[in-house]
């Protein structure tokens, strides 16, 4: 068997949840299978911590606890997403610098009139990549920019999933999301892509709730010439009632 590079990615924003637990335990096990003919599998814990205005060391610790508690050891230390936000805005700028992505310059009126009509034609996604190919000389001098990536907007993107099967969705559904805020901080899909690549992640197994991101987040893979992982989604746990 190749080498397994797994991890479990929480964010600290509560107590540990079932769905969380059983994805820690699916990685751990397909991790400890792999290590009994290649012992260089990892399974890796990255706290995701980057949502400051919601962090509390607490919620870490709780995520030590929990993992300690059930037995779930990981491979060296625990990595905090938001100590490599510098390597992430590195990767925005490498992907500007290819042309794979851009600066907007949009007002928040101007998105909220974009968000308006795009309801109101039912368009697949709002943001009309107005500043995809406009100069920058034209940029306003008092708006901070984001930067977007430049999705494909023909064709379309497959994944084979472990879990799901094989997804394939019309590119023209994807929209240019933002990867670097207006105040410089690197967004989830951003992060998670660069984090993923830089540990050497070979398995990215979670809950099916990011299967959308998945298709976005190879959007970023492809546009740095990096290798996509093997994607397995596994569906949430849901109470009776469905929530
Ligand atoms: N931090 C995300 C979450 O707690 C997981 C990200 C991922 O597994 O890609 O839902």
């Amino acid at each position: 068997m190749d080498t397994v590079v797994t991890r479990f990615a929480p964010s600290p924003t509560g107590h540990l949840h079932i769905g969380g637990i059983r994805t820690a335990l699916i990685n751990y096990i397909i991790t400890n299978q792999a290590k009994i003919d290649n012992p260089d599998s990892k399974f890796f814990l990255r706290i995701e911590d980057t949502d400051r205005t919601r962090h509390s060391e607490e919620a870490v610790q709780a995520i030590y606890d929990g993992m300690n508690w059930l037995g779930l050891s990981w491979d060296g230390d625990a990595v905090s997403q938001f100590s490599r936000s510098d390597r992430h805005t590195e990767v925005a700028e490498a992907l500007l610098e290819k042309g794979m992505a851009y600066k907007c310059y949009c007002t928040s009126e101007e998105l909220e009139a974009m968000r308006e009509k795009a309801q109101k034609e039912g368009l697949p996604t709002f943001y009309d990549r107005r500043w995809r190919d406009k100069d920058e000389n034209d940029a306003p001098a008092d708006v901070k920019p984001v930067i977007r990536i430049k999705a494909p907007l023909t064709g379309e993107t497959v994944i084979e999933d472990k879990v799901q099967g094989k997804i394939t969705i019309k590119n023209e559904q994807l929209d240019d999301f933002i990867i670097l805020r207006s105040d410089g901080t690197p967004t989830y899909m951003l992060a998670v892509v660069v984090d993923d690549n830089d540990m050497g992640v070979t398995h990215v197994l979670r809950g099916d709730d990011h299967m959308n991101n998945a298709f976005r987040q190879k959007i970023i893979i492809e546009a740095m010439g990096w290798d996509t992982p093997i994607y397995g989604h596994m569906p949430m746990i849901l109470g009776p009632d469905g929530s």
